[in-house]
């Protein structure tokens, strides 16, 4: 037996996303700029399925931006900054993926102040990043659902505390960015609700294809820093990626429509393996963490030892967060925002779910983890 556990890296594309790329890649041949019949056509269906994803997102067209993916979305609304005559400050949790942290290196080279706001146990408290707001915040980025242990942040408290603070100190509005990569079309993402001014997502973590995703932004001033022929907006230049993008608008009503079933078949999966895993240390917390993400360690064996392990038995787990290279460094960054024991850190494995996977994988992937652990104790 083994097992595929690594859903928050990446899923498999679903057969009807594949088959829609397929398709749409014969019979959609020209680019959506040019005004030829078949330009137009492409152009078309690149228009309706912007429609699309606004309406599955109940927002408005205008509001969505095609790009390659989360990293370029997050990517989008931070070079924005950069256009700003005058650095200030941003705020992140310390938790965020590194296609945010990694921006405090160039933003501090700039001359902007980055605070990153701790998570102890993976909960930014809105009191504590209200706190860290100055006159000189622009941006304030707080992820929905965190990749490496699945929790899920409560935006719309840090959205108040945000608007409080505003309206308290008569600042100009402070732009609320919020990478839900984690959360569309695995937990309710309702934009609406959360208040947010930008977010981003990722069409292979809800079994789209990969290189393609989503930027929801409701800010007109924003400018991207990549320069081109102008494509959507002028916010990500370059020939729009038709077959990904409508493969991702079949991904996405599938998952949105099966929301519901997908969630109570991988709640079910998250409870019979922290039941099964229960005398090993569970990361994760049990309320207010998505289902689909469970993280736990096995405190005899580094994180990279363990996976290997299991590896080598068949099951695909991951050694902390994995969708990154540097897994050590930035698994770290983000467990000391976390006030994670660095013992149980080190040996943390991410066991990340889709509804394909069965109980009887489940059973196997936690007789083998029980194993390795009493083999080592
Ligand atoms: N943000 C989060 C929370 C993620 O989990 C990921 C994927 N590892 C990304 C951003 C980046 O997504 P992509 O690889 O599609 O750019």
């Amino acid at each position: 037996m083994s097992g595929y556990f690594d859903n928050a890296a990446t899923t498999v594309m679903s057969q009807s996303a594949l088959q829609t790329y397929v398709e749409t890649a014969r019979s959609y041949p020209a680019n959506p700029s040019s005004s030829h019949s078949e330009g137009r056509r492409a152009a078309a269906l690149l228009s309706q399925s912007r429609e699309r994803v606004a309406s599955l997102l109940k927002t408005e067209s205008e509001h969505i931006t095609f790009t390659a993916g989360a990293t370029e979305a997050n990517d989008i609304i931070l070079s924005s900054l950069l256009w700003r005559p005058q650095s200030g400050q941003v705020v992140f949790s310390g938790i965020e993926h590194s296609s945010i942290l990694q921006w405090n290196q160039l933003l501090a080279h700039l001359g902007w102040t980055v605070t990153t706001v701790a998570a102890p146990s993976g909960f930014i408290d809105p009191q504590q990043l209200a706190a860290a707001l100055t006159a000189k915040t622009r941006l304030v980025s707080v992820m929905l659902v965190n990749n490496t242990v699945g929790t899920i942040q409560d935006i719309g408290a840090i959205r108040s505390a945000v608007r409080r603070f505003e309206s308290e100190s008569g600042q100009p509005p402070i732009h609320i960015h919020s990478d839900a990569t984690q959360a569309l079309g695995k937990i309710d993402v309702d934009l609406a609700h959360l208040g947010v001014d930008s977010a981003s997502f990722s069409a292979h973590k809800f079994h789209g294809p990969r290189g393609v995703g989503i930027l929801y932004n409701t800010k007109a001033s924003t400018q991207s820093l990549s320069r081109g022929g102008g494509q959507e907006r002028g916010l990500r230049a370059g020939t729009e990626n038709l077959p990904a993008i409508a493969a991702m608008v079949t991904a996405l009503e599938e998952a949105i429509e099966a929301l519901e079933e997908n969630r109570r078949t991988v709640t079910a999966l998250n409870t019979l393996l922290r039941f099964r895993l229960r005398e090993l240390p569970i990361i994760t917390p049990e309320e207010q963490s998505s289902p689909y993400i469970l993280t736990i360690a096995i405190p005899s064996l580094p994180s990279e030892v363990g996976e290997r392990m299991l590896s080598d038995r068949g099951f695909s787990v991951s050694a902390g967060s994995a969708c990154s290279h540097n897994v050590r460094q930035k698994g770290a960054m983000v467990h000391n925002a976390m006030r994670l024991d660095s013992r149980l850190a080190e040996s943390s494995l991410r066991i990340s779910l889709s509804p394909d996977n069965t109980t009887e994988e489940c059973e196997a992937l936690a007789e083998a983890i029980l194993t390795i652990h009493r083999n080592h104790r």
